[in-house]
Formats: C-alpha cells, structure tokens, sequence
C-alpha cells in the first residue's frame, strides 16, 4: 500500500517547510489562547491568513486566502506546523464559529464588513447564548430585542459569555417574536459592545482566571440589519454556530500535540517505563489516535459533502474528556511538583498543566454538556428512542 501523499503535496509541503523556515522566529511558541490579542499573536495570524495557513477557505473577497478545500493540504499544514512547534494561529469564537455562519447565513454586505477584520484577529468575538435558566435549554431563552423604528432595543441577561471584556462585538440569541412558539421566536443579532446599557461582570473560575462574564442589557440599541439571516431565524442560525462550536472543542491536532506534551513530562520525571503509567499512557495513545482518525474521517465526509451526522459532536465530548484525562496523567506524573500553581518558579509549563485540567473540566460543560451530548449521540447516532419532553419545549442546546 502506498501511503505516500504523491508529488503535488509533497510540493506543497516544500512550501509549508519554506514558510516555517523563513518565518518561525516571529512565530508564538506555544499554542494561542482562545483570543489574546498581543501584537505579536496578531502580526502571525495575519501572515498566516494571508499565506493561507489560516482562514484558507475564506473566499477572497471578504479577506480569506480563497483555496479550495482540499483534506490532504489540510493534513500536511497540521504536520508541518506541529513539526516546527509553531502556532497554527489565533482559534477564537469569532473564527471558528462567526465567520463560518456568517458565510452560510451573512448578507453580502455583512460579509465583507466582519468576516476581513475578524480573521485577522482585530475583532473579538463572543457569544451570546446562554442566560440564566437557559443553557441545555437553550431555546427558552429570554432576553428581548424589541423592534423601534430602526433599532432593535435590548433587555436582558446573558451568562458565561466567554471572552465578552475582550471582545467588540457579541453575535446573540434574543426573543424578538414573543408569541411565536419558543424555536421560532429567536433572531441571531450582532451587538457592539461598547454601546450604551451594557454592564459586563467577571465571574472567576477556579484557575483562578476571569474567563467568562455575565452581561446585563438594559435598553440597548442596535441597528435593525445587523440581523443575521430573517427574523425568527436565529434557532437555526444559532444551531449552525454551535456545529462550528464543537469542531473548535474538539480539535484533534491539538490534542496530539498536548498528548505528546506529556510523553515529554513522563519522561522528564522518569515514569515513561513504569507498567501503571505506560498502561495510562498508551489509552490515552489509543484514544488520541481514534479522535485524529475520527477528525480525518470527517474531514473526508465534509469533502464529499455528507451530512456531519452525530460525528462532530463525539468529537466534542471525547476531545475535551480525553485533553482532561491527558493534563490528569500528567499532573499525577509529576508528583507533588503537579499541584503547583502557575506563578511557582518549580510549575512545569508555567502551570499550564494544571490549568487545562481544570479548564478541560469546564468545557465538558461548555457548548453543550456530555450528558447532552451522550443524549443526542444515542438518540440520531444510534437510533436509540428519543427522550421525554419535559414541559413544553424540546430540552437541550441542540
Ligand atoms: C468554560 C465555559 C465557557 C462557556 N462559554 C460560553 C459562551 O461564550 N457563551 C455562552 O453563551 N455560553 C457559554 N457557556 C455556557 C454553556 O454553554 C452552558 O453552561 C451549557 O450549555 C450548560 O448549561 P447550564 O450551565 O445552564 O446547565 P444546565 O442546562 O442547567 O444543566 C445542569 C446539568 O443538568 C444536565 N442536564 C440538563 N438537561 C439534561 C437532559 N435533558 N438530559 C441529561 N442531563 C441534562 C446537564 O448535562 C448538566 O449536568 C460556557 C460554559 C463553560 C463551562
């Protein structure tokens, strides 16, 4: 069998190589965070969008790099970056979850005003989804956008919005059809976050970090065709997002890469060849390659357009238990020196695996839970019997 990739990609590897040769030293050494906007992390995603080794597909009039989507370049560009140890760019909410939607769903004109600026990572995203009482259940969601004349008026709560003190703009879920069953009452809005009757409050997790804030609306006002998509629409506008959402959750290249991260701290501490550790260690091998196989098997599906199925959202719930799991075996591995904390001059990593481990904890729960995503995986994965409604609406952020 020849697993080779023939002649035209081994080319275009060359490429890749020559890039990363020429270029590394400007590049981030370590994977960027979900939206840190430092000179340096912004002068490399705007090399990489315009070399095409980010936002690729993104049609050139609206500032991508316009390639055709091709698995194999895909897979080469992953190689070839992991290789050199450099960072494949800035993976925000905007990124991989906006502009695709917005691709799907935009105005031509709303395309080009987002999509060029975002991809460059001069504007943050966040998501404006879930409220209190709302999250599984997201369609029962509250807040109200009320149409005045040429403005949509605001009110309500969001929580959890990740990124919300960072970021411009916020693309949300509001009620702007009242009396409409619950599904069909929602429109997908774009706010400006800096506009009037907006309060955003940090909510301190147990990293210690500010990662996610609740934000209050109290009569803001946004332009009416900042609407995405029809009015009324939004349930399924918003659902495209969350697809987006569970492919960024489950990134299997990024979980080889923290895999292998911990093949170096075991063998740092000198437990690579103890039987508990190596037993440990090599399911979790056997895990990470069946999420980088099942990544590929998706990618091969989006080529030949076939519906994603219940595929993207194993990816979801295996990619953030299996990245949990690895930062536990390293964690334990490195004995007492794994309970520090960044900070202490003995943390490995300034501490960055003790904060994936709680980190990962929180994404099982983000997105979409794993008790969700078990539900939904059965029930169109599996063919299992779907499950009691409960009051009135279908449960779940489906
Ligand atoms: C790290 C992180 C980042 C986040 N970022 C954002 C963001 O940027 N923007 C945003 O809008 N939201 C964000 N969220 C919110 C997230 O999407 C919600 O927390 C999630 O959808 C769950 O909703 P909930 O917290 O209201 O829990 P609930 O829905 O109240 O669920 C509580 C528990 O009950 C279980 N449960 C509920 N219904 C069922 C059922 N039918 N069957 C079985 N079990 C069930 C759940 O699995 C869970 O264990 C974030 C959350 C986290 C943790």
């Amino acid at each position: 069998m020849d697993l080779s990739y023939g002649p035209k990609y081994e080319a275009f590897r060359e490429e890749v190589r020559a890039f990363l040769e020429g270029e590394k030293h400007n590049a981030p050494s370590a994977s960027i965070g979900l939206s840190e906007g430092s000179g340096q992390v912004r002068d490399w995603q705007k090399k990489l969008v315009e070399h095409g080794y980010a936002s690729r597909t993104v049609p050139r009039d609206y500032g991508g790099f316009g390639a055709a989507p091709d698995l194999l370049e895909n897979i080469i560009i992953d190689e070839e970056f992991r290789r050199a140890g450099a960072s494949r760019g800035m993976a925000n909410q905007g990124i991989s979850m906006f502009v695709p939607t917005l691709l799907q769903y935009g105005s031509e004109e709303q395309k080009r005003r987002y999509i060029g600026p975002t991809i460059r990572g001069e504007m943050i995203w966040c998501q404006g989804y879930s409220e209190p009482g709302s999250g599984s259940d997201l369609a029962s969601l509250k807040t109200s956008a009320v149409l005045d004349g040429d403005e949509f008026v605001i009110n309500g709560q969001k929580i959890w919005t990740s990124t919300a003190r960072e970021a411009q703009m916020m693309f949300a879920l509001v009620r702007t059809e009242p009396d409409a069953p619950k599904h069909e009452g929602i429109s997908y809005l774009l706010v400006d976050m800096k506009s009037p009757g907006i309060t955003i409050r940090p909510l301190v997790m147990m990293t210690g970090q500010a990662g996610f804030n609740e934000v209050f609306f109290d009569n803001v006002r946004v332009p009416r065709e900042i609407l995405i998509g029809r009015r009324g629409q939004g349930w399924e506008v918003g659902k495209a997002t969350l697809i987006h959402e569970r492919n960024m959750l489950g990134a299997a290249d990024l979980t080889e890469s923290t895999y292998l991260g911990c093949v170096d701290v075991l063998r740092e501490f000198g437990v690579l060849d103890h039987g508990v550790y190596r037993d440990r260690l090599m399911k979790l091998a056997a895990r990470t390659q069946a999420m980088k196989y099942h990544s590929m098997r998706m990618l091969t599906d989006r080529l030949k357009k076939r519906p994603p199925n219940a595929a993207a959202l194993i990816m979801k719930l295996n990619g953030c238990q299996l990245n949990h799991d690895i930062a536990k075996l390293a964690i334990d591995a490195m004995e007492e020196v794994g309970t520090l904390k960044r900070g202490s001059r003995h943390a490995r990593a300034d501490g960055a695996w003790q904060i994936g481990y709680m980190f990962q904890l929180g994404l099982i729960i983000g997105g979409g839970t794993a008790q969700i995503q078990k539900n939904i995986i059965s029930e169109i994965g599996l063919g299992m019997p779907r499950e009691p409604k409960a009051g009135t609406g279908t449960l779940s952020r489906r």
